[in-house]
């Protein structure tokens, strides 16, 4: 199994590093974020040092989103919070800071300051439909 002896979260996993475990078994552990968003924001990681989603094979990334509807009862029970934000940063420029996969799981509460909407835009003509024949060419490939 990949372990970056740096890596803050394959610290964690190693319990060479203190973290609030709210969660573990074979293939992940979650536990809370040391800055939290809100009260309760958990981070899910997988054991293994692999820094993106793109990395994980289908049955580990499935191991790792399959945390989340237990998590997210949990943690809408204990925080109280009304709803949560799942969260993935893959990559520098989409925000990772912290480059081994990890799911954000962000309480919310109505009028928080938390805010999210960001501004969407719109297709010009044909392009829907380009793109989409493209994402079909190169799935055949990956
Ligand atoms: P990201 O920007 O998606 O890479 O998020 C990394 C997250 O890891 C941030 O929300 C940090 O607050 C959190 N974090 C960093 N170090 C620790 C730590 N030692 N224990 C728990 N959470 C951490
Ligand atoms: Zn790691």
């Amino acid at each position: 199994m990949l372990r970056d002896a740096q890596c803050i979260f394959c610290r964690i996993v190693a319990v060479e590093l203190p973290a609030a475990v709210v969660y573990e078994d074979d293939v992940v552990v979650a536990f809370l974020d040391i800055n939290p968003l809100a009260d309760g924001h958990l981070l899910i990681v997988p054991r293994e040092h692999l820094a993106q989603l793109t990395e994980l094979s289908a049955d580990k990334c499935g191991r790792l989103f399959s945390c989340v509807p237990k998590l997210g009862r949990a943690l809408l029970n204990v925080t109280g919070a009304a709803g949560f934000n799942v969260l993935v940063n893959s990559g520098q420029v989409a925000g990772q800071v912290v480059p081994h996969v990890h799911l954000h799981l962000i309480p919310r509460v109505a009028a928080d300051d938390l805010g999210y909407r960001w501004h969407a835009k719109h297709y010009a003509p044909n392009r829907a439909p380009e793109l989409a024949g493209a994402f079909q060419q190169a799935l055949a490939r990956f």
